[in-house]
């Protein structure tokens, strides 16, 4: 196995909030979500240089809404509702620092690459040169955060025991095209086990 370096390795935890898991069963509850919150921590546990963490983030207008102009998903994350809070006993005491996405009624960010296009610069001019990659729905917010982060030249793994995905049939999104194309990018799907022995530190038990 590959080795990470603690003092230049990354962790992005993507949108691990209540609105993506069956505490909102009317917005986007992504099968398993839940039950991810202790393989996350176990990760924010571990010693990175950074951690990073993003969080949908939209008003009640947004784009992406059922009746909106994209029309595909019921509105989810919305701001000041508990759907954009972060799931109950996640560690985020461990947060670097919070990027929200989405806030623009007109604008859709799956990544947050998308909606901070500097996020890949800064990481490296921060000194990062790997980022592991966690969080709500594998296959998309992780995916495309992921592979962003990739063709900006980081080296990028994808938590998969850390994460939960979803099909969504109406937006051609499905886990096993994210999942090909990744691993075609170089991404390296893995287990915190994986990145816990790859940073050498034992994983919590
Ligand atoms: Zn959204």
């Amino acid at each position: 196995m590959p080795t990470l370096d603690p003092r230049t390795t990354a962790l992005l935890v993507v949108d691990v909030q209540q609105g993506f898991t069956d505490m909102c069963p009317t917005e986007l509850p992504v099968p398993g979500g839940l039950a991810i919150v202790g393989h996350v921590n176990a990760l924010l546990a571990l010693p990175f240089a950074r951690i990073d963490a993003t969080q949908d983030w939209h008003p009640a207008d947004h784009r992406s809404f059922l009746g909106r102009r994209d029309n595909i998903y019921p509105p989810h994350c919305v701001i000041g509702t508990p759907g954009a809070e972060f799931l109950p006993g996640l560690r985020t005491d461990r947060f670097s620092a919070v990027w929200r996405k989405g806030y623009d009624p007109d604008f859709e960010a799956y990544a947050v690459t998308a909606q901070h296009p500097g996020f890949a610069a800064f990481l490296k001019a921060s000194g990062i040169t790997d980022v592991v990659v966690c969080g709500l729905a594998t296959n998309i917010c992780c995916f495309y955060a992921a592979r962003d982060l990739k063709l900006a030249g980081l080296g990028v793994w994808l938590a998969e025991d850390a994460s939960a995905g979803i099909d969504v049939p109406a937006a051609g999104l499905y886990q096993s095209e994210a999942r090909n194309e990744g691993c075609a990018l170089g991404i390296r799907y893995a287990t915190v086990r994986d990145v816990a022995d790859a940073l050498g530190t034992a994983p919590p038990a």
